[in-house]
């Protein structure tokens, strides 16, 4: 059950179904423009979810959906929520050079704080792409003026993953703290304890568990994320994808809507940047 004294800190990608990195074989960049948006459906959605609950949560938004939706920007902060980066183009950091990587999250930053008029700090990687092979992303992230990252994935997976980075919120750089995504650590294995996917397979009562499991053995807070088109039961079926894509992508996302209220519900909720950032001192180097 809930421990009283911590917050975890809910988040959610701000993506279109279509945008998805799974589905990036079958539905070209150039026709991401002909597609049904759902987003802004979605994304109101989830705004009453998280007013029905008294919840704050933080919003890694795309660039490209900001330019198309500058009141959804200004609504979820409007409303209180915090506004963060997940790049411009959803872009897997393993697909990009140093140089196209830092112009897509520094040009991500410049749309949000433009539209917003309020500073951002944090940024998530699409598909926790950031790992052993490129690092250097963190030195971008630092330069462009982030303040956070959340977007390491400390288990192991075929898509993304760093099994033995930190499990906690660590200060990866002067002045820039990432905070992986949540694990719950048993028999030496990391299981992936912080929504998704794997929140959509597993009972809920065991997404329950583990969280649970962590703020009251590890003592620490953890991050939860999801995305506005898992709460999506009529979007459009992508046609020609893999069995294992489908499967992943449209499983139990019937129930997601009614999981989300009872962990809104069982666990206390907040932004990532008051959960995490009032509690970290950085280096002296970044004060
Ligand atoms: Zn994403």
């Amino acid at each position: 059950m809930p421990v009283a004294s911590i917050s975890n800190a809910l988040t959610i990608d701000v993506e279109d179904y279509f945008q998805v990195s799974a589905f990036a074989p079958h539905i070209a960049r150039s026709e991401w423009n002909t597609r049904e948006c759902r987003v802004e459906r979605n994304i109101n959605c989830v705004l009453q979810m998280l007013a029905d609950h008294d919840t704050k949560a933080t919003f890694f938004t795309l660039g490209w959906i900001a330019e198309r939706y500058p009141e959804l920007v200004r609504l979820i902060v409007a409303q209180g929520h915090e506004l963060a980066s997940h790049g411009y183009g959803h872009e897997r950091v393993t697909d990009q050079s140093e140089e196209a990587f830092f112009t897509d999250i520094h040009l991500a930053k410049i749309i949000l704080e433009d539209l917003s008029g309020m500073a951002v700090q944090g940024y998530r990687a699409p598909s926790f792409s950031i790992g052993s092979a490129n690092l250097w992303a963190f030195d971008c992230l630092a330069r462009a003026g982030y303040r956070y990252s959340s977007s390491v994935y400390p288990i192991r997976h075929d898509h993304y993953g760093m099994p033995d980075s930190p499990r906690f919120a660590y200060e990866v750089r002067p002045g820039l703290i990432e905070i992986p995504i949540t694990t719950l650590r048993v028999l030496k294995r990391n299981l992936p304890s912080s929504g998704g996917g794997y929140f959509r397979l597993l009972p809920y009562v065991v997404s329950r568990w583990m969280l649970g499991r962590v703020n009251a053995s590890d003592r620490e807070s953890g991050v939860f994320y999801f995305h506005p088109w898992e709460i999506d039961t009529e979007q459009p079926r992508i046609a020609g994808i893999s069995s294992k894509t489908r499967f992943r992508h449209y499983l139990n996302i019937d129930r997601m809507e009614g999981r989300l209220n009872r962990l809104l519900s069982d666990f206390d909720w907040g932004r990532m940047d008051q959960v995490f950032l009032d509690k970290l001192t950085l280096s002296d180097a970044a004060a």
